[in-house]
């Protein structure tokens, strides 16, 4: 019997994603993992979110680095993202395969990045609409990056408790 591990993974539907109205379609392929949703948010993503998101990047694609974090906070479509934790059996692998490959026009035709994904002919960028996880690996780092343990229903990774006091906007 092949063993399944229960994962947590991120997903991003990226800025052309949202401008599109494509939320609604991605949720729905995705849905056919019957993987659980534990987090999920709407943000505009700060300059500095986006280049620790891709800071491998810079080493392994130094030339696409630049225009992959412009993508990411949205200066060719819309400032925001959606952000997505979802957890189940093999969620890394589950979701990757139903995103598709990193070239929209590589990527298996009925994959979310096949059907929804381009090329910009101008910036040359693969606008992919949809970010998830590579490895179990990067899912913890990614994460852990874009979500505090409070914004999650169930956590997978170590927590600490501390207490804090900071300025905050609340409710009038
Ligand atoms: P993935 O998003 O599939 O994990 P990468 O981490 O290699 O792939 O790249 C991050 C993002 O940078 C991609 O999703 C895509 O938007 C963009 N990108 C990657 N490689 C290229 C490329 N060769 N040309 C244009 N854009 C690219």
């Amino acid at each position: 019997m092949i063993k399944t591990k229960i994962q947590q993974t991120l997903v991003i539907v990226k800025p052309d994603g949202l401008i599109k109205s494509l939320t609604g379609n991605i949720l729905t392929a995705l849905s056919e993992t019957k993987l659980k949703i534990v987090g999920a948010k709407i943000l505009k993503v700060p300059k500095k979110l986006a280049e620790l998101h891709y800071g491998d990047l810079k080493e392994r694609k130094p030339r696409v680095f630049p225009s992959a974090v412009k993508y990411l906070m949205g200066e060719f479509h819309t400032d925001r993202v959606l952000a997505l934790v979802y957890q189940g059996p093999d969620a890394v692998a589950n979701i990757r395969k139903i995103c598709g490959a990193t070239n929209p026009e590589e990527a298996d035709p009925v994959s979310i990045r096949g059907r929804y994904g381009r090329i910009n002919s101008k910036t040359g960028v693969f606008e992919n609409v949809i970010h998830t996880s590579e490895s179990v690996k990067s899912a913890e780092k990614e994460i852990r990056l874009w979500f505090q343990p409070g914004e999650l229903t169930e956590t997978a990774f170590k927590t600490q408790k501390i207490a804090r006091t900071e300025e905050a906007t609340i409710w009038a």
